[in-house]
């Protein structure tokens, strides 16, 4: 069997096309759609393919011979309509076009009955005054059929060639695909299988690599590339040559030269003059093709050393993106911050602010929930993720749509993360290129260390602004605290102002009250009648009891406006207590209680004001009576207190009132030194003064901490906490110091001096 060169490059093509259709699916991944658009298309062309050659071989004999002729007639036309389908797939044309494909069949079956002579159809036409042959009618309609559906796939090119500049790399390689597909397409019409089909098999190849790399490198580089290698190429072949030519004359003319020197001379010469010359005008082809390339390092350092000091979001962003444009003319960039952050209910958050760092671009915020696979990818995966891959990747088809919306109004072909200690802290996000060119892996391992470089400075600017926030805080904080200060004092010197003016205002009726009241008891005429005796005796009580209140208050104001006047003098504190007992023993009788005095008689005089410590005793015992139940215990007891560096240089007198009673919760141990403070529920509050819990206007430990403190002593209390069923009982201690008795000695002793001389 002969073979023609037709069938050989048949069976070859045939097998490129199988390969091709392997490969395609295996590498489906990023656009699966058109890959299986692709796979059609390839296992078709090789089926043609093998369809023509074995027609040329004479094995399909048995079909009628009108359609025989047009077998590649059939397979153009069929891949014309397959193509138009992949275009569409391929360029992500908004719907597939399933009604392309019934037009294409409906088509091909006119076609095939055509062809067959099922309709018979005379010799020649008459169209106007031209005659035309029916085989060159049929030939028309075979590609008006054609170019139509090869028209569409341009014109589909063409107008997404205009909408965007997104593919711009995919229609660029498109175009060229399309173009040896119609040229070769052109050619098998015109009876040139091999060419033609050697032309379809490239476009086809073509199609195949766009659709199986996610990656393209831009055409223009490769062509630059390509042309700078064809030049240096024949350059090469040419300077040999000459070489060679040269050695083989010399040799023939000389014939005492041995071939090996000779040999030796042209390899030193190649060596060391045409080699270099070649270098240099390849170095030369490349710079005026602009298809050099530049060094990153030198950049690289620059950019290390100028970020080492930038602690400005704003800054950073300029110069960072400033420099991958300077590489890679990139159009616009931004520079997100990435911050996570939790909500209320435990579910994390990536927050991304972001800031411009060139050209027309608004960088809007954004939040990305932890579970997006958009954070997936940056938390885990290092690296630079492409506009490309986001378009065909499965995995981010199930972005969220607000993530998608935030996508698409960034416009940004390139996002990558910057790290710091492996957490994702930042994110470069850069534009299209100015000549529209993909972004290569070269260009994104430099991103990504522009990124990694970028790091450190993130971090400092992140660390800075969260030290410039808290300081707003700590100053915002500060503010309130020193309002709501101020409130508070200017509202206790209103209640201070309020002890003072009405303790005084009252003072004047209620003398007049208690005196009347005490006039009107007095009189005999009124005595005598129970019942008006009864009467007043209930109004002098209660004004005796107010009395007491309006004194409490004029302490307090005398406390609180620092006039507390002390009259110091040695007082034995055992002989005051009891005589402050003396007055409250009806009480604590009265309630059955047990009250014992001890250790108080060896202790030795303090200086103090008698009055004002009379009255830090009394509220002590009086509250000791309220606060037990019927039948507890009051001890009231007193020891030395060992001299100490802090507050008794000299040593102090301690006295405990404890008792059996309700007790005080901690909480409250210092809240109930503050004036007005009750810690049970005033509705709950009996009204007689000794009773069981008997209310009081919550003056008294107020006024008691007052004297003490005024005297350079200390009152405190200790108790378990508050059971009224249980009483654990409280101890109010005051210490009061030594020290104010040799004062006053020394003072007394001057004054005396200074009488007698
Ligand atoms: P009041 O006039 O209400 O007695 P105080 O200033 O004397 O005011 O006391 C303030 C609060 O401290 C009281 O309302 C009471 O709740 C609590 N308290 C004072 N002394 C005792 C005590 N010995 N046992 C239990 N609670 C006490």
């Amino acid at each position: 069997m002969k073979l023609s060169l037709f069938i050989v490059f048949a069976l070859i093509g045939s097998i490129v096309y199988l390969l091709s259709l392997v490969l395609v699916l295996r590498r489906r991944e990023h656009n699966p759609q058109a890959a299986r658009v692709l796979a059609i298309y390839l296992g078709l062309s090789g089926l043609f393919l093998l369809l023509q050659a074995g027609a040329e071989q004479g094995w399909l004999d048995f079909l009628a011979s009108e359609i025989l002729k047009q077998i590649p007639a059939y397979g153009v036309f069929v891949l014309a309509v397959m193509f138009l389908l992949l275009t569409q797939a391929i360029l992500r044309a908004q719907k597939f076009g399933w009604a392309w494909l019934g037009v294409g069949a409906a088509c091909l079956a006119g076609l095939i009955v055509m062809d067959a002579g099922v309709i018979a159809l005379p010799a020649t036409f008459r169209i106007g005054g031209w005659s035309v042959d029916a085989s060159i009618l049929k030939l028309g309609l075979h590609i008006a059929v054609w170019a139509v559906f090869m028209v569409f796939a341009t014109l589909l090119t063409v107008r997404i060639l205009r909408r965007t500049s997104r593919f711009y790399t995919a229609v660029s390689y498109w175009s060229l695909v399309l173009l040896s597909t119609v040229l070769g397409a052109g050619l098998i019409f015109a009876g040139n299988l091999l060419i033609g089909n050697i032309l379809c098999l490239t476009g086809t190849l073509l199609a195949a690599y766009v659709i199986a790399m996610p990656r393209l490198p831009s055409i223009g580089h490769l062509m630059r590339r390509g042309f700078s290698f064809l030049v240096y190429a024949l350059l090469a072949i040419v300077l040999y040559t000459i070489c060679l030519v040269a050695a083989q004359i010399i040799l023939r003319n000389r014939s005492d030269l041995s071939p090996a020197v000779a040999g030796l001379a042209m390899a030193a010469f190649l060596v060391f003059i045409f080699n270099p010359i070649l270098g240099r005008v390849q170095t030369n082809v490349n710079e005026w093709l602009g298809a050099t390339y530049k060094d990153p390092t030198q950049m690289l350092r620059q950019y290390s050393q100028s970020i080492t000091n930038i602690l400005d979001l704003q800054l950073l962003a300029t110069v960072a993106v400033g420099t991958a444009s300077e590489f890679l003319e990139v159009q616009r960039g931004l520079l997100f911050l990435v911050e996570h952050e939790k909500e209320g209910d435990g579910k994390g958050f990536f927050q991304l602010r972001g800031v411009r760092g060139m050209g027309e671009i608004n960088p809007e915020p954004s939040v990305l929930s932890d579970d997006s696979p958009l954070v997936a990818f940056f938390r885990y995966e290092y690296r630079p993720l492409t506009r490309a891959e986001l378009e065909y990747q499965p995995r981010f088809r199930e972005i969220a749509p607000a993530e998608r919306t935030w996508l698409d109004n960034l416009g940004m072909e390139v996002l990558v993360p910057v790290y710091a200690k492996n957490d994702w802290i930042g994110l470069l996000a850069l534009g299209p290129r100015a000549s529209g060119a993909e972004y290569s892996e070269q260009d994104l391992a430099l991103l990504s260390t522009i990124a990694d470089q970028t790091a450190v400075a993130l971090e400092n600017t992140r660390l800075v602004e969260g030290l410039v926030r808290l300081n707003n805080d700590f100053r915002r904080a500060y503010t309130a605290l020193d309002q709501a200060n101020r409130h508070l004092e200017r509202l206790d010197r209103t209640k201070s102002d309020f002890i003072s003016i009405a303790s005084h205002e009252l003072r004047t009726p209620l003398t007049l009250i208690s005196g009347s009241s005490q006039m009107l008891l007095d009189d005999p005429s009124l005595n005598d009648n129970s019942y008006y005796r009864q009467l007043l005796s209930k109004i002098y009580n209660g004004t005796v009891r107010l009395h007491e209140i309006v004194d409490s208050m004029l302490d307090m104001a005398k406390i609180d406006t620092r006039a507390l006047e002390l009259e110091t003098q040695p007082i034995s504190l055992d002989e005051l207590i009891r005589a402050v007992f003396v007055e409250l023993k009806q009480a604590s009788t009265d309630r059955k209680q047990t009250v014992e005095i001890k250790d108080l008689e060896e202790l030795p005089n303090i200086a103090a004001d008698m009055e004002a410590l009379r009255k830090v005793f009394h509220h002590l015992i009086i509250n000791a009576v309220k606060y037990t139940p019927d039948g507890g215990k009051i001890t009231i007891s007193g020891h030395l207190v060992e001299p100490n560096l802090t507050d008794l240089p000299r040593g102090g007198i301690e006295v405990v009132v404890s008792d059996t009673g309700i007790g005080i919760d901690p909480r409250y141990h210092e809240l109930i030194f503050a004036k007005f403070y009750q810690t049970g529920e005033l509705a709950l509050h009996s009204t007689g003064k000794t009773k069981f819990k008997g209310g009081g206007p919550g003056l008294g430990l107020a006024i008691a901490r007052g004297i003490v403190e005024a005297h350079h002593g200390r009152i405190w209390v200790e108790s378990p906490g508050y059971d009224e069923v249980n009483c654990p009982g409280s101890q109010f201690h005051v210490v009061l110091p030594l020290r104010q008795t040799e004062g006053i000695q020394a003072e007394r002793a001057a004054a005396f001096q200074n009488q007698a001389s």
